[in-house]
């Protein structure tokens, strides 16, 4: 069934912020209410998961995560997570969606990981013809773009 992003990720941050009680999860998500995403809630969930779990992973001493939202032209939405942690350097920014790829080994050690997460959200957000980016810089943090086409709610 089409996913309902609204509840989805509310319930989604509900669990984060009890797994994690020392961060602050800020959210603007109006412009999910009242939409489906045209895609299996269980698929957007995983997305959701993954990119959340990397937040908190790579996160430091600022444990603040913002997600939100907006609508754009041509039935889409954007939802973005941004997280003020260790960030990417730009020369291997371009790999973070590679299968395997993990930056800078050494310090990404003490936070396990396969490198796999990244590579799966994209190929299941791109199945749904949605798109999934990534901004950051190093040092102050990183913000992940995921934009899909919607339809509105039959009320
Ligand atoms: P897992 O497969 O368990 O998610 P992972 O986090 O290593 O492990 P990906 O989610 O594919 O794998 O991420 C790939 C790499 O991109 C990570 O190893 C990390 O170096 C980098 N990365 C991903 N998200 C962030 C983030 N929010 N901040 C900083 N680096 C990140």
């Amino acid at each position: 069934e089409p996913a309902q992003p609204y509840e989805i990720v509310n319930q989604i941050v509900g669990d984060f912020q009890m797994l994690y009680p020392n961060f602050e999860f800020e959210l603007q998500l109006q412009p999910l209410k009242s939409i489906c995403l045209l895609l299996p809630a269980d698929h957007w969930k995983q997305i959701v998961m993954i990119i959340l779990d990397n937040a908190v992973k790579y996160s430091t001493d600022k444990k603040i995560i913002e997600l939100e939202a907006s609508q754009m032209e041509n039935n889409r939405v954007q939802l973005r997570i941004r997280d003020y942690g260790i960030g990417i350097p730009s020369e291997e920014i371009g790999h973070v969606f590679d299968r395997f790829y993990r930056v800078d080994k050494a310090r990404t050690r003490l936070a396990g990981g396969s490198g796999l997460g990244l590579a799966i959200a994209k190929r299941l957000i791109e199945t749904y013809e949605g798109q999934i980016e990534m901004a950051s810089t190093e040092n102050e943090g990183s913000v992940v773009t995921l934009t899909m086409p919607y339809i509105r709610r039959k009320l």
